[in-house]
C-alpha cells in the first residue's frame, strides 16, 4: 500500500487549468534499483531528465555502469533459483499486487509521465496508465495456467530477462516487458529510455513496495552503453527490446551465436488505407489518432495515408480543417492534443525530415499553431505530392509527420503499402467486411486494425515483419519469448 493517502484520494480534476503537480513525488535524484535496493552507481556519475515542455531539469537519473549491470545481473540470478520454483499461484499474486499499486496512484503515473516524456496528460491518464495496469492484471491471470497456455508441453523459464524500453511509453513499455517475465518464473533487469526514466524508478517504488521478492525485477538507468552492457552479460538469457531499427540490428548481431533468446520489436511505418465507401469523418479522425496520438512517437503510427483517389480531395479537406483544430502546447493541459516532441535531439530529426520532404518537392501544409515559448514543439504536418521513392514515404520520422498518396485499385494499395522495409501496422477503413478480411490477408504487417487504428489490448499480441522485428508481445503469444521447453 502507497503510504501517501492523499494520492489515493485524488481525483481527476477536469477543468480547462494545467494538471497540478501537488502531491506528486519528484526526487531530485534517483538511485538505481538493484537487488531490491536504491543503490548509488559505482561511478557516482548521474544525468539529467528534462521537461521537454520547458527545456527545465526535473531530476538527476543515476547512470549505470557495467560494473553495476554485473551487479544488477547477478541479484537477478541470485533470485531466479527461488522464483522459478515459486508455485504460478503464488508469482501471480504479486503480480496483482503490482497493478492494483498502479491503479492506486495512477494519478501520479500519469502527471510523471507526461511531465518527463512531454505526452499529453490525457493519453497518459486514459491510455498508457490504465492499460500498463492492465498488462499486470492480464499476466497475472496466466501465472497459474500455464498448462493451459501450453498444453501437453512442459515449459520452464528462460533465466534472467535483460529488457531494454524506449521512451514513448515509458511505464507502458516497462509493462509489456516485466509482466510476462514474472507471470513465467524469469527474473527481470530492465533499462528505461534514457530521456523518460522516471515512471519506470516509481514503478520500481512499487514493486519494493509490493513485497516481491528482492533482486527478481532490477531496474537500472543509463543510455545506449548501459543498454550495450546488459545485451553483452554472459549471464543474461533473453534480450526484450524495442525501440529503433538501428539499435535492434546492433543487439541482433551482438547476441547472434550466442544462447540468448531474442526479441525485437522496432521501427514502423504503418499504412493507413481509406477506401471511397469509407464513413468519412470517422477516417479522418481515425487518420488524425493514427499520426498525431503521441506527437506521432509511436512505431505502430499510421505514417503513411493512401486515400482512394475519388475520395482524396474531400477527405484531404476535412483532415486539413480538423488540423487546425488540434491544439498544441502544453502536456499537462487536458485540452492539449499534441504536446512537447519528447527531446531536442527528436525534434531536430522531426526537422530534418520536414526539410528533406520539400527538398524532395513535397507539397506541406501545416496549420498555424502557436507554441508555447521554450520546449520542443512541432506542427502537426501533412506531406502531399509525395511518391513511393521518396525518403519521407520510406523512412520512420518518430513525429507528427504524414505522407499522402492516392491508390485507384486494391491490388495497387496493397502494393504500395506492402512497399516498405518495414511490417508493422496497418489501418483499412471501408463499410465492406469482406474488404478489411481481404487486406488482413494480404498486409505485410503484424497488426492491421479496421475501421480504427492505434487501439491497445492485453490479450492482443503485437510485433512486426522484415525490419520491424520479430516475436510477439501481448496475449498469449506474449509469454512464448519467456520460456524454453523440455
Ligand atoms: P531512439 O533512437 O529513438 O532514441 P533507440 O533505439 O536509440 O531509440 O533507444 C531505445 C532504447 O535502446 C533506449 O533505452 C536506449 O538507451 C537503448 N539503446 C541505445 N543504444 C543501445 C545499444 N547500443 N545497446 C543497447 N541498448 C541501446
Amino acid at each position: 500500500m502507497s503510504k501517501d493517502k492523499n494520492i489515493f484520494k485524488a481525483t481527476w480534476a477536469y477543468a480547462d487549468a494545467p494538471e497540478s503537480t501537488d502531491h506528486i513525488k519528484i526526487k531530485k535524484q534517483y538511485e538505481l534499483f538493484i537487488d531490491g535496493e536504491f543503490v548509488k552507481p559505482s561511478k557516482k556519475k548521474y544525468f539529467d531528465t528534462i521537461d521537454p515542455s520547458n527545456q527545465k531539469k526535473i531530476a538527476s537519473i543515476a547512470e549505470a555502469s557495467s560494473d553495476d549491470i554485473d551487479k544488477a545481473v547477478a541479484a537477478a540470478n541470485k533470485a531466479f533459483t527461488s522464483w522459478s520454483k515459486l508455485p504460478g499461484k503464488e508469482r501471480g499474486k504479486y503480480i496483482f499486487r503490482i497493478a492494483r499499486l498502479i491503479q492506486e496512484r495512477a494519478r501520479e503515473f500519469a502527471v510523471i509521465e507526461s511531465l518527463d516524456g512531454g505526452k499529453p496528460i490525457r493519453e497518459s491518464r486514459d491510455i498508457d496508465i490504465p492499460l500498463a495496469a492492465s498488462h499486470f492484471f492480464y499476466y497475472a491471470g496466466w501465472a497459474d495456467k500455464l498448462e493451459y497456455a501450453f498444453p501437453n508441453r512442459k515449459v520452464k523459464p528462460v533465466g534472467v530477462a535483460g529488457q531494454i524500453i524506449p521512451w514513448n511509453f515509458p511505464l507502458l513499455m516497462a509493462a509489456w516487458k516485466i509482466a510476462p517475465a514474472l507471470a513465467t518464473g524469469n527474473t527481470v533487469v530492465l533499462k528505461p529510455a534514457e530521456t523518460t526514466s522516471l515512471t519506470a524508478l516509481k514503478l520500481a517504488e512499487i514493486i519494493e513496495e509490493s513485497g516481491l521478492p528482492k533482486g527478481v525485477v532490477n531496474i537500472v538507468t543509463g543510455a545506449g552503453e548501459t543498454g550495450a552492457a546488459i545485451v553483452n552479460h554472459p549471464d543474461v538469457d533473453k534480450i526484450a527490446f524495442t525501440g529503433s531499427t538501428g539499435v535492434g540490428k546492433y543487439i541482433q548481431k551482438a547476441t547472434a551465436g550466442t544462447a540468448k533468446k531474442l526479441t525485437l520489436e522496432l521501427g514502423g511505418k504503418g499504412a493507413n488505407i481509406i477506401f471511397e465507401d469509407a464513413a468519412i469523418d470517422q477516417a479522418v479522425e481515425g487518420i488524425v489518432n493514427a499520426i498525431f496520438f503521441n506527437q506521432g512517437h509511436v512505431c505502430c503510427a499510421g505514417s503513411r495515408l493512401f486515400v482512394q483517389e475519388s475520395v482524396a480531395d474531400v477527405v484531404i479537406q476535412k483532415l486539413k480543417s480538423r488540423m487546425e483544430t488540434l491544439i498544441v502546447g502544453n502536456p499537462l493541459d487536458k485540452n492539449t492534443d499534441i504536446g512537447a516532441i519528447n527531446s531536442a535531439k527528436q525534434l531536430k530529426t522531426i526537422k530534418d525530415y520536414i526539410k528533406i520532404g520539400l527538398n524532395e518537392g513535397g507539397e506541406i501544409y501545416q496549420p498555424n499553431c502557436k507554441f508555447p515559448k521554450n520546449g520542443n514543439w512541432c506542427a502537426p504536418t501533412l506531406f502531399l505530392n509525395v511518391s513511393q521513392s521518396h525518403r519521407i514515404v520510406q523512412e520512420e520520422i518518430f513525429g507528427p509527420v504524414l505522407a499522402v498518396q492516392t491508390f485507384r485499385t486494391i491490388d495497387e494499395v496493397v502494393e504500395k503499402a506492402n512497399n516498405t522495409p518495414f511490417g508493422l501496422s496497418a489501418g483499412v477503413w471501408t463499410q465492406k467486411g469482406s474488404k478489411i478480411f481481404n487486406l488482413t490477408q494480404r498486409l505485410n504487417a503484424g497488426v492491421v486494425w479496421g475501421n480504427t487504428f492505434n487501439k491497445f489490448d492485453p490479450t492482443s499480441p503485437f510485433g512486426g515483419y522484415k525490419e520491424s522485428g520479430f516475436g510477439r508481445e501481448g496475449g498469449l503469444h506474449g509469454l512464448r519469448g519467456y520460456v524454453k521447453f523440455d
